[in-house]
């Protein structure tokens, strides 16, 4: 009897090419491994909208909210560029994260030992990086009020934004990332500007007072954002999970995703708050790259970052990590052997299809 269940929303451009090769890995995941995934369908952004007028219909948003886990592909493209601003194909995924609550962003970042060559950094600076941001995703200066441009009436105008974090925010990322420390490395490193930000300083004493009274096992340190940004591109080995607010999240997990190579290789989980009477916590995986209209249609996408959101899937929401960790070991095993897409294509390799990547990588998930 199917006892998790998982919501697909492909979505546009790549996102359902992407999407099929995480399905081949399901049904085979039910089919000799009796993992009982129940899959059921939606849609989200343009497509969305040519069939109903909203980015995401009441129905869909409705089956998300009721699924263990939604898998979410990508969406947008140049079709709808023109299509009022509250349903454009990005408002689908902003309701998903708003009416779900997922306040808790996790972006890894990863270095496959075939790909180390690819950085911009240094071989030995990247090789073997395996780190994890925790980004708040609900709270900050993207959402504080006020949040306007004002006409000063003397020929200026003033833009505001206003960064604005409770008590309660910060203690539930940062129990976050100490809860995923202990299943890692056990280190938190935690990033604000106390030292210009009324904010920053709260970040800090709620981090240290949360970390004292539920986590003390977890190692803590605290730097400063911007130190953080230097010491992400100087040697980010040093660091195991990062946990920071929204702003400061956005270009730090951008930095760090893009120590390890193309947009294609990366995955990225979206979580709320656990159920009060399940423990569940509701979760959202995406890749972190968009419908990639220019490639779409064509088959050549490459899906890693699709099936590798589904790990992190089988990681966070159903606590399969031996399963998680094969279908890790794959997509490097795979990449070991030189195959790989045109986004990561380098001399001396073999260039493949989407659905040859997805096929090789659940060739070497089954062994
Ligand atoms: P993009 O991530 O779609 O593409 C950027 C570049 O990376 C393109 O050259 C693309 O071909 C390449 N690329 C991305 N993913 C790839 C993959 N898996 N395999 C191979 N190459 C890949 O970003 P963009 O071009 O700025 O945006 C295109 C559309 O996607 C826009 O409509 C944008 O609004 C939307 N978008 C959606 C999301 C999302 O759904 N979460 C995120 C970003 C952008």
């Amino acid at each position: 009897m199917a006892t998790r269940s998982l919501f697909l929303l492909p979505g546009d451009g790549i996102g359902p090419e992407a999407m099929a090769e995480v399905r081949k890995i399901i049904a085979h995941m039910n089919d000799k491994e009796a993992a009982g995934f129940s899959t059921d369908e939606g849609l989200v952004g343009g497509c969305a909208y040519d069939a109903h007028g909203q980015a995401i219909s009441d129905a869909d948003m409705d089956k998300a909210m009721a699924a263990d886990a939604v898998l979410f592909g990508a969406v947008g493209g140049p079709k709808w560029d023109a299509v009022p601003y509250e349903v454009r194909p990005e408002a689908g995924l902003l309701r998903l994260r708003k009416d779900m609550e997922l306040f808790a962003n996790l972006r890894p970042a990863i270095c496959y030992p075939a790909l180390a060559n690819s950085s911009s950094l240094k071989q030995d600076v990247i090789e073997g990086l395996d780190i994890l941001i925790v980004r708040e995703l609900t709270g900050g200066v993207y959402f504080g009020e006020p949040k306007e441009i004002i006409d000063l009436g003397n020929g200026q105008k003033r833009g505001i934004d206003t960064q604005v974090y409770d008590t309660y925010e910060i203690d539930r990322i940062s129990a976050v990332a100490f809860e995923l420390a202990r299943t890692r490395r056990n280190e938190v490193c935690s990033m604000e500007k106390r030292n210009v930000m009324k904010s920053g300083v709260l970040w800090n004493e709620v981090v240290t007072a949360t970390h004292k009274e539920r986590f003390s096992d977890v190692k803590l340190s605290h730097m400063l954002a911007d130190a953080g940004g230097m010491q992400l591109v100087r040697w980010p080995k040093q660091f195991d999970v990062i946990v920071t607010d929204n702003l400061f999240g956005d270009m730090l997990s951008d930095i760090a995703a893009m120590l390890t190579g193309s947009l294609g290789m990366l995955p990225s989980a979206s979580l709320g708050a656990p159920d009060a009477k399940t423990g569940k916590r509701k979760a959202l995986y995406e890749p972190v790259h968009g419908s990639a209209p220019d490639i779409a249609g064509q088959g050549i996408a490459n899906p890693i970052a699709m099936i590798a959101s589904f790990a992190m899937c089988l990681r966070y929401s159903f606590n399969m990590v031996a399963e998680a960790d094969r279908l890790e070991a794959a997509i490097a095993a795979v990449l070991d052997k030189g195959l790989r897409t045109g986004d990561i294509m380098s001399d001396g390799c073999q260039k493949i299809t989407t659905a040859e990547m997805g096929d090789a990588i659940l060739a070497a998930y089954a062994g």
